[in-house]
């Protein structure tokens, strides 16, 4: 049989290469920071990893995560319900709903797992999920595993929001979900639209706070910050592998009877393990950190003025973004990458997206700024970036 099924992934694989959608992956050889040491030998500018805090290589997570190792070991080796609680993975749940003035959490594996366990257990086929169009591919992939009914609405398109709340209003009951930030445009979704249309239309909301969680608003509590709707949704999900320290893990956290239901019900957290220790405790020392400063949060929406306002001035056509992400707007998708391929080269690591990643002729270099970044190295992208621009014409 495998003689067959060889033949055909090798030709399926081929198509893939052939149509320009191979993904290749670059092998870094140091630990993720704003300079990083590549395979090929060189060192680069690092303006494509989630890294919005620095935190990826942060001491003080370090040694709470080396001293977690060394006082409660390796890992669980059980899900939660059986033998895989400590009173870290419990004190870390606590620190997250006081993080976002939620009232309990439920830590994953992933937000993956998160998004993909939080609807089937909550809703049925007499209700309604009403969903961004941009959301990301996790949040899609719950919603098809649930059985209640699919409402899909333009993205960030409150009108459209609204017509679909009409449509769901035969329904019992309606959630509305959206990402707090879109990746590929880095846009923040409306969310004071979005709870004033859920309390007309009865409706719930639940926000992904995957790229917003740490980085938006004044504090980085997110699109619930920035809208000033703190304690407003019902259900939020994030990730402590993007801003809160770049390793793994995800959390649902929202209103305490949905997250009790989520403990009793929702698959990837019965049927999968438990994150280890170290990055339990890890997570800890992160939370008391952002309590006790936001000078992370400062650096990181200073560079991101100073790059946007210096990209634009400049001339670069460039999406308006509440993020820590700057989409550069090429709209041709061998542009895209030849500009990425010319950047590297200046030593800066970016990456260009195009169709199906975006929407056919919006290719987009994609740059997302960080508080480990000081000014020189914005500098040194600006720069590249205005040399590259000239050579391929798309600066005057
Ligand atoms: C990255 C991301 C996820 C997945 O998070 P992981 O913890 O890496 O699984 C989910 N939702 C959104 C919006 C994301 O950006």
């Amino acid at each position: 049989m495998y003689d067959k099924f060889q033949n055909f992934l090798q030709k399926e694989l081929q198509n893939i290469e052939e149509a320009g959608l191979y993904k290749k992956e670059r092998i870094i050889e140091s630990p993720q920071t704003a300079e990083i040491k590549v395979s090929t030998g060189e060192t680069v500018l690092n303006f494509c990893a989630n890294n919005y805090l620095g935190l990826s290589n942060n001491p003080e997570l370090i040694e709470a995560a080396k001293e977690a190792l060394d006082n409660r070991g390796f890992g669980m080796s059980s899900v939660r319900f059986i033998c895989g609680t400590q009173d870290l993975h419990k004190t870390l749940e606590r620190k997250i709903a006081d993080y976002f003035g939620t009232e309990d959490t439920i830590l994953y594996a992933a937000c993956f797992d998160a998004n993909g366990g939080v609807f089937e257990p909550l809703l049925s086929e007499e209700d309604a999920i009403i969903s961004d169009s941009l959301n990301h591919a996790s949040i899609i992939d719950g919603v098809r595993l649930c059985k209640a009914e699919r409402y899909r609405y333009q993205n960030a398109d409150m009108n459209d929001l609204e017509e679909q709340l009409k449509i769901a209003q035969k329904n019992r009951f309606r959630l509305i979900v959206t990402d707090g930030v879109f990746s590929m445009d880095g846009n923040v979704a409306p969310m004071d639209k979005i709870i004033a249309l859920a309390s007309k239309y009865d409706a719930m909301v639940m926000v992904d706070e995957c790229h917003s969680a740490g980085v938006v608003g004044k504090t980085g509590r997110g699109v619930t910050e920035l809208f000033n709707v703190r304690g407003k949704v019902e259900i939020i999900t994030g990730t402590l592998g993007k801003a809160f320290g770049g390793a793994i893990g995800g959390f649902t956290t929202g209103k305490k009877e949905i997250i009790g239901m989520l403990r009793q019900r929702s698959r990837p957290y019965l049927f999968s393990n438990s994150i280890p220790p170290s990055i339990a405790n890890a997570g800890i020392k992160m939370f008391e950190m952002m309590d006790k400063t936001t000078v992370l949060q400062d650096k990181l929406h200073r560079n991101t003025d100073y790059f946007m306002t210096k990209m634009k001035e400049i001339g670069f056509d460039i999406k308006p973004s509440k993020s820590a992400i700057c989409a550069v707007m090429l709209y041709d998708a061998k542009l895209s990458q030849d500009f990425a391929a010319e950047l590297l080269k200046e030593g800066i690591y970016v990456i260009g997206f195009y169709f199906p990643v975006v929407p056919k002729d919006q290719a987009r270099i994609r740059v997302q700024l960080s508080a480990a970044h000081e000014i020189e190295h914005l500098d040194k992208c600006i720069n590249a970036f205005t040399k590259v621009g000239k050579k391929l014409n798309v600066l005057k």
